[in-house]
């Protein structure tokens, strides 16, 4: 069976949770496939899709 891996940008870790591509993007989140419904993210990419829909402000600076 197929495990889910992270959906974002230099990183492939086992997902935990997905979401809606456009979500991810609106939370700064650096998506691979452009042509996704739905984003897989591992347990980071998750707490930082959190932590960025409460505060959409500065996130900009935020990964690396
Ligand atoms: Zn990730």
């Amino acid at each position: 069976m197929a495990e889910d891996k992270c959906g974002i940008m230099g990183c492939d870790k086992s997902a935990i949770r997905s979401y809606a591509r456009e979500a991810c993007e609106r939370a700064g989140l650096d998506v691979k496939d452009e042509e996704a419904r739905r984003v897989h993210l591992c347990r980071e990419h998750n707490k930082q899709y959190k932590k960025s829909t409460r505060t959409e402000r500065k996130l900009e600076t935020l990964g690396r």
